[in-house]
Order: structure tokens, then sequence, then C-alpha cells
């Protein structure tokens, strides 16, 4: 169990606060062109103002590899961050991200101001958690506050190197709930516990499918990732998706379910095209009929996908990372949308992981009915490998 300090237990009132967001926000010709994240950030900062504390924002945001790239820069964030909080926020445009200017606009705060430093990641040292910048960070604030889930799976300066020079370090809301849904649901589950993995390769989530298959009572495979497992138990899969070096490994999850009596679910139908293209001909085929070459599985196929949905039913948490098919192609979305529907309409804590099964949660109009949505694709995915995540660990225990 994770049990971190949070905002709820600091009294911040006159302190410096530097907090961690996540502003890694989309931008086009500097405008924002999504603000979710930004948004996602208020609630931990309005606690921090109304408590009177003085709150100094720092965040990365894309790649700029060490260099202070203009078009990179936090400034639009700062202008609307004003109008979200309907205060000023200082921008301190420093290319070193702690210069003259975010010193001389922290030492002119009075409680309650709100100032945004530049992107973290013009320093280089940022994503090599050096100790210089670590330290200049620290020197800013007397309280650090992490509430960028996103890069919690990083050992960045911004999140864990400044924990080590301050003596308050805790985690805001926006991280307080992934802990207490990705972390706590998935360890500590109400049952029956479903999960259900999809997405491209086999390769990219074996620590996830590891470390669920001791966890869950139901494990079920959908995606790309499924016709590793199909080929393992002698389908054709024609052109479909295929690890060759996995299929041991597919063999060996199927053999380590049934011991320990748990069901993993593989799909038993398929909707294959005849090219990588929304507008392909396409067939729905059952594993033991196959698919020839020149045929490609880019969905699970309506027996599949009524399986799937039947075995979330009765399950009390659900948690979900990867989609059933090419979701991005409308005639390959079916199988993802049933299994987003399933979990929508059921009693139950319905988690998704972020990345590619958030999107298309969002995408085909589900997200308000799920209980939890992460905000981290990376992040989620290491926690659902049992992974401790830095960014979290060096929060302070309760
Ligand atoms: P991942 O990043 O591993 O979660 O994979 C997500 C991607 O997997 C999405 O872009 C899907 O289009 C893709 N995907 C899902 N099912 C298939 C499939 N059967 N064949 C090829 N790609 C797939």
């Amino acid at each position: 169990m994770l049990n971190k300090k949070s905002v709820d237990d600091i009294n911040v009132k006159g302190k410096k606060v530097l907090v961690r967001c996540d502003f890694n926000v989309p931008l086009q010709d500097g405008k924002i062109t999504d603000e979710n994240r930004l948004v996602a950030a208020l609630p931990t900062i309005k606690k921090l103002i109304a408590d009177g504390g003085k709150v100094i924002l720092c965040s990365h945001l894309g790649k700029p590899k060490g260099e202070a790239k203009p078009e990179l820069s936090l400034a639009p964030v700062a202008v609307r961050m004003a109008e979200l909080l309907g205060q000023p926020v200082k921008f301190a445009a420093d290319a070193t991200v702690v210069g003259e200017n975010a010193k001389a606009a922290v030492e002119a705060m009075n409680d309650g101001d709100v100032v945004l430093l530049e992107n973290t990641r013009y320093r280089a040292e940022e994503t090599k958690n050096g100790e210089a910048f670590s330290k200049e960070l620290a020197s800013l604030c007397e309280v650090f506050v992490n509430d960028a889930f996103g890069t919690a799976h990083r050992a960045h300066c911004s999140n864990v190197g400044v924990t080590e020079y301050v003596d308050t370090a805790v985690v805001g809301y926006l991280m307080q709930k992934e802990i207490d849904f990705l972390g706590n649901a998935v360890n500590n589950p109400q049952r029956p516990f479903v999960a259900i993995l999809g997405g491209s390769k086999v390769s990219s989530k074996i620590s996830v499918i590891d470390n669920l298959l001791e966890k869950v009572d139901t494990l079920i495979i959908g995606g790309g990732m499924a016709f590793t497992f199909l080929a393992a138990k002698g389908y054709a899969i024609g052109d479909s998706l295929f690890e060759e070096d996995y299929v041991q490994y597919a063999k060996d999850m199927m053999a380590k379910a049934e011991a320990k009596g748990k069901k993993l679910l593989i799909p038993v139908d398929t909707k294959a095209a005849d090219k990588f293209d929304n507008n392909a001909n396409t067939k729905v085929v059952s594993d033991a009929e196959g698919l020839e070459a020149g045929w490609l599985g880019l969905d699970i196929g309506p027996k599949t996908a009524e399986l799937y949905a039947n075995a979330v039913k009765d399950a009390k948490t659900v948690v979900w990372n990867g989609p059933m098919g090419c979701f991005e192609m409308s005639n390959f979305a079916d199988g993802t949308i049933a299994v987003a529907k399933a979990m929508a309409e059921i009693d139950a804590t319905t988690i998704i992981g972020g990345g590619d099964s958030a999107a298309a949660a969002n995408q085909l109009g589900f997200a308000d009915k799920m209980t939890h949505i992460s905000t981290g694709g990376g992040a989620s995915l290491e926690f659902l490998e049992g992974k401790d995540l830095p960014g979290v660990v060096a929060a302070n225990d309760k």
C-alpha cells in the first residue's frame, strides 16, 4: 500500500512551494491545442493558493534536449494558466530555468501569488537527475509538491533530485488519484478482478502480463498482441502482427494461467483485412478457419467482442490497457468500442491505463463513464508492471 503525504497533510501558509506539474501540452504556432493537462492541474494549485502558499510552478514541455528552444517555451502556458486561475501568473523567462528572473520573481512573491518557471528540459541535467540543477530548484522553495504523474516513472531533477534537498516533499491531488487507483486498486482489488490488455506488441507488455496474471481472476488479451498467442496455439494468422520470439512466452503464460486457475481469454474470431487500410476488403474468420497469407487481423471479431463483454459483466474491478484493434480506423474500432461499452455499463471500479486506451475511451465517448483514466502512458504501464515509480517513491511517507 502506497501511503504518501499529500497537499492535505501540510501547512503551506507563507511558504514557498515548488509544484512539479505536467504542462506538457501540444502547441501549434504558439497556441495550446489541448489544455486538459492545465485544467487537471488546477485543484492542487488552487488549494495551495487558498492556503496562502507562494506557488512556484514548473514543468517540462516537449523535448528541447538541453537547449532553450523558443518554440518549446512555457510562456503560452503562463498566459493560459492566469486565465484559468483568474489571477496573474508571473512567467520567469530564464534560459537556465533558475536564473536571475526566477530568483527575483520568487523574492517578490506575496502569499497566494503564482510564478511559472521556464521549461525544465532547457537544462540538459534535468533528465540525468543532476545534482546542481536539483539544488538550484530546491533553493527556490521550502516545500515541494509533485503532481506530474506522466513523468513519475523517470528520475529527473524536477521530480526526484529536488526532493533530496527539500525537507517536505508531498504529492498533489492528481498524483494521489493515480496512486489510489492504479497502485492501490490493482494491488488490493475488489474481486472479481479483470484486466484487459491490447495494443500492438506482446514484447512491450510482457512485464504487465506477468504481473497482472498474478493478481487478476481473468486476463483478456486482444489487439495485435493476440496473434502471437493464437500462433502459439497453432492457428494460422496470415500476415497479422506476429512476434516469433515471444511464441514460447505466450505458451508459458497460457500454462501459468491454467496452473493458477486463472482465466486467460484470447480471441475466438478475428476481423481481417486484405490491406492495412480502412477501406480494405474485410472478412470475419474463426480461429479454426484462420487466415491465409495476404490477410491481416485488424480487430477482434464479433463473437470475441461478446465473449469479452460477458467476461467483464460481473467484475468488481476492471483495468484496461491497449485497444482491441486498430480503433483509429472506424472499420476496425468495433472490438474496442465493445470493451469500452461493457466497462461503461458495469457497477465496478473501472480504470483505464493512459496512452492509446485513454485516447480510445475519449474518442469513442466513454470517458465520463469510467472511474479513473490515467494521465500517464508510460507511468501507468510501469505501475501495472508492479514497479516502484521513482517520482512517487521520492515523496514523504505518511
Ligand atoms: P500500444 O501502443 O502497444 O498500446 O498499441 C496501440 C496501437 O496498436 C494502436 O495504434 C492500434 O492501432 C494498434 N493495434 C491494435 N490492434 C492491432 C492489430 N490487430 N494489428 C495492428 N495494430 C494493432
